[in-house]
């Protein structure tokens, strides 16, 4: 039986689907491809173009193929976009997950591991994070990975569908070799825009308020890797394989690295000077994100193999100078 990855083309969709591959699982992939990429897709895997809103496709995938499992990505996932356009964050994520566990219902398949994030905690008070912690959302697209949790919920226990939470911090890195990567269009992510100075594709780095409550004024946040948050989805679906009841876990570090540091660190990684400047805060950023995973390393097994955040940069950086226009090279 395969498992249907929705936005396997995606960034941390498309290092999933390797590391399902490469311990043999049989992969069928849906992805609209509206901000995956096709180079990004795995050769061994089946594909699909179509949008998880379209009840056909679903239907000819799920009639088409034997499915045991679906692992769910295909989402809208920028905090600040998702301030100035509420609505369509709403639609893609919430209406997205509404058909998919619709078509999933009527299939009888009932394991779903699902990408949530950080963001549904809001600004924390306490860190590090914990599941049961409070969650009160201060983008709305923290406030749609939250109704989707509520969704599943709702339904693993009316309809027998059970789900894997996986609250990401600060997804990072690439695969060692380099093939495939992050490429976002137009990329606001902090990593690849610091790196893209030293590649010499940005003048400098704009740092988003250095007034914030942290001892060096910019933002806190847990980076983990890709490949480490793609171990975390296998070991989800072994857990739900073997009977797991419903639950949701954070996948980060629990470490906490400032923008400034990070700057620092790209910089000892690159061997180069990268040019900063100090902007406006960006609308819809915590402070600070730390996460515990001390659930996710009980009840999953989880261990993180990069636990160095130079390395975690360096393995970005050696997919950004492999790949300097991203997947359009
Ligand atoms: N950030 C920044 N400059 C940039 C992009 C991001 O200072 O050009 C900061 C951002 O305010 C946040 C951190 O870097 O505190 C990580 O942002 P990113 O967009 O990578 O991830 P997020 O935390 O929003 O998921």
């Amino acid at each position: 039986m395969a498992i249907l990855v929705c936005g396997g083309a995606g960034y941390i969709g498309s290092h999933a689907v390797h590391q399902l591959v490469s311990r043999g699982e049989e992969v069928v992939i849906i992805d609209n491809l509206q901000h995956g990429h096709r180079a990004a897709l795995n050769p061994h895997a089946k594909f699909y173009e179509g949008d998880i809103r379209d009840y056909n496709i679903l239907e000819k995938i799920f009639t088409e193929n034997k499915i045991e499992a679906v692992i769910h990505f295909a989402a809208y996932i920028e905090a600040g976009e998702s301030v100035q356009k509420p609505l369509k964050y709403f639609n893609n994520n919430v209406y997205g997950i509404q058909v998919l566990l619709e078509e999933m219902y009527k299939h009888g398949i009932n394991k779903i591991v699902f990408s949530s994030t950080a963001a549904v905690y809001g600004e924390p008070k306490k860190i590090p994070i914990e599941e049961t912690d409070d969650k009160t959302p201060i983008n709305p697209y923290g406030e749609t990975k939250l109704i989707m949790e509520k969704i599943m919920r709702w339904v693993s226990k009316a309809n027998g569908i059970n789900f894997v939470s996986l609250r990401y911090f600060n997804a990072a890195g690439a695969i060692e070799d380099g093939s495939i990567g992050e490429d976002h269009h137009p990329e606001t992510h902090l990593i690849p825009l610091i790196l893209q100075v030293p590649l010499g594709k940005r003048d400098h780095i704009t740092i988003f308020g250095n007034d914030y409550d942290t001892p060096d004024g910019t933002c806190i946040r847990d980076y983990i890797h890709v490949i480490d948050l793609a171990d975390a989805h296998i070991l989800a679906l072994e857990y739900l394989r073997k009977g797991g009841s419903s639950d949701a876990f954070n996948l980060g570090s629990g470490k906490g690295f400032s923008v400034k540091e990070m700057i620092e660190a790209a910089k000892k990684v690159t061997g180069k000077n990268i040019k900063v400047e100090i902007g406006e805060r960006r609308p819809g950023d915590p402070a600070q994100l730390i996460a515990s995973s001390e659930k996710a390393h009980k009840i999953l097994g989880w261990n993180p193999k990069f636990t160095d955040v130079e390395v975690v940069i360096k393995t970005a950086w050696n997919w950004h100078k492999k790949h300097p226009n991203g997947y359009d090279d």
